[in-house]
């Protein structure tokens, strides 16, 4: 059962936990957040005042970067403990605020515990200390300083594991933090700060700023904000990049969408091929930037498979986050995404595509829809774009060097999967396919954390995110150094 009651401990903001109608709206200062699987109202809050969140962050980040690294390797340790304390609660917040399944939830507030081992060793390998010479002429040392305040955007689908990838990072290597959560997911936001502050993080090295896109591009145009960690759709990626065109000084690193190919050849193993192509295009409804939204299949596997994969579909479970037997998948996040996916869904039937199976609205007034799939092999012109739900578009080829092609066919480049295959054909896919997580029989989501993660093109400004957050979190700064002046001019003198 969810639990109803409030994160309990101290009063960080005047975030409401609360099950009221949503008949009240928010006022004009207020973000209010709806449970997508029940229509209720989550919680609300205020929206934050930028410039104070900013000042308090200036203020105190030098002090932060001048405590050892072990201090703040030893906080942000006691940040897991404290996550694993409160993960049942945890999980089952975000399942309410997000609509995922419970058991979903679960994994991703463990890939946060996850995060911070990951985060220490990814700092100590991309970001250490390094003497690189000890001639006569004494030696260079390289060090990484913290670029001072960043502000960290969420997005709504991982709404506690996304910022946690890019805030423990940012604060092992020295900087402040203002973070951002979705509009859609404040609650699960306050809640991951608040288990900083309770380890004894200072409140005004992470701070919580409540908002939505308005609040997001003032913090992000901020002259008081050194840098921009950005998880969320290219779109907004783009207006970022935009915004921060003329200020080269800022660093900003972007994850955004993809539109991700995957591509089924030659394989026995048809059903193994199809648990991963459904796994790969459904899995957390499919609102995951690495979901697969293009099955580009082999003709002659075609009916087989395409079969197979129609048939695992069908018996996809959608359903509330807390329902028993859990579902595979929730519902998308509100109303707005439901009729998105539906309008999509009928475009593409419009444009000459060939229904697999529908895409069903499961309740008129939740955004519960179901798992569809359509040959879009016919449309001339495929939109380029990320359907961001469980909609699945499948092509037909008949050639690998057409399916290398067709997979290409994007201005994204997360990810990319070859279900099949030879190792020769695996190999040529991998030289050829343009994207940052490309797989061989595993599905286009499956991706370590111990690894980088970061796309091309309209995917990413390639700043990989996970393993190499560490890269965006600090500067090198190399340093020649001599404990005494020692120095000689010793060509173009005039005689004294
Ligand atoms: P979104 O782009 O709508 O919003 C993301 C965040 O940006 C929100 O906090 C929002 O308030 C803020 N925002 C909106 N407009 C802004 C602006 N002009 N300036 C600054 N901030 C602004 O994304 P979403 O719908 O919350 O999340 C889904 C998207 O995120 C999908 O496109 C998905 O592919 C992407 N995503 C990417 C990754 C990745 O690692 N590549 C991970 C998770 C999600």
């Amino acid at each position: 059962m969810p639990n109803d009651d409030p994160p309990g401990g101290d009063a960080m903001s005047d975030g409401l936990m609360s099950d009221r109608p949503t008949s009240d709206g928010p006022t004009s200062d207020e973000i209010v957040s709806i449970a997508p699987a029940t229509g209720k109202e989550l919680w609300r809050g205020r929206i934050g005042d930028i410039d104070e969140l900013v000042q308090r962050a200036r203020r105190a980040w030098a002090n932060w970067a001048a405590q050892s690294l072990t201090t703040r390797i030893e906080l942000v340790r006691r940040f897991a403990n404290e996550v694993r304390k409160e993960q049942d609660a945890f999980a089952e917040l975000i399942a309410r605020e997000t609509g995922k399944p419970l058991w979903e939830a679960r994994t991703e507030v463990e890939s946060v515990i996850a995060k911070v081992e990951i985060s220490v060793r990814s700092y100590a390998e991309r970001t250490a200390q390094r003497r690189l010479d000890s001639a006569m002429q004494g030696t260079t040392a390289l060090r990484h300083k913290p670029h001072g305040v960043m502000a960290v955007i969420g997005p709504y689908n991982f709404p506690a594991l996304m910022p946690s990838g890019q805030i423990i990072p940012a604060l092992i290597a020295g900087n402040a933090v203002i973070f951002k959560p979705s509009e859609k997911t404040p609650a699960a936001g306050e809640f991951l700060v608040r288990c900083f502050h309770r380890v004894g993080i200072p409140a005004n090295i992470i701070q919580l700023l409540i908002g939505g896109p308005p609040q997001g591009a003032q913090l992000v145009a901020h002259d008081g904000v050194d840098g921009v960690l950005f998880s969320g759709s290219s779109n907004v990626g783009i207006a970022i990049n935009r915004k921060l065109a003329g200020n080269p000084g800022k660093i900003v690193a972007l994850e955004m969408g993809g539109n991700n190919p995957i591509i089924a050849w030659d394989t026995p193993k048809l059903h193994d091929a199809a648990a991963l192509i459904v796994q790969s295009a459904f899995t957390s409804a499919g609102q995951r930037c690495s979901n697969a939204r293009r099955l580009i299949v082999k003709s002659d596997l075609y009916d087989a498979l395409v079969g197979e994969v129609k048939k695992l579909t069908a018996r996809l479970i959608v359903g509330a986050p807390f329902d028993d037997p859990q579902p595979y998948m929730g519902p998308v996040i509100d109303n707005a995404a439901a009729e998105g996916l539906s309008d999509s869904f009928v475009h593409l039937l419009s444009s000459g595509g060939r229904p697999i199976k529908h895409m069903v609205r499961l309740d008129p007034d939740l955004p519960f829809v179901s798992p569809a799939i359509i040959d879009t092999t016919a449309i001339a012109e495929r939109p380029d774009l990320e359907l961001f739900g469980p909609l699945l578009q499948v092509i037909r080829v008949d050639d690998f060097d057409a399916a290398i092609a067709e997979a290409n066919n994007t201005r994204f480049g997360l990810s990319a999967a070859l279900i099949g295959g030879t190792p020769q054909d695996y190999n040529r896919f991998w030289a050829n396919i343009r994207a940052g997580i490309v797989n061989w029989n595993r599905p286009t989501n499956g991706s370590s954390a111990g690894a980088p993660f970061g796309g091309l093109g309209l995917s990413g400004n390639n700043r990989p995110g996970a393993f190499y957050a560490a890269d965006y979190c600090a500067y090198p700064v190399s340093s020649a150094e001599m404990e005494q002046p020692r120095a000689n001019i010793g060509i173009g003198l005039r005689d004294e």
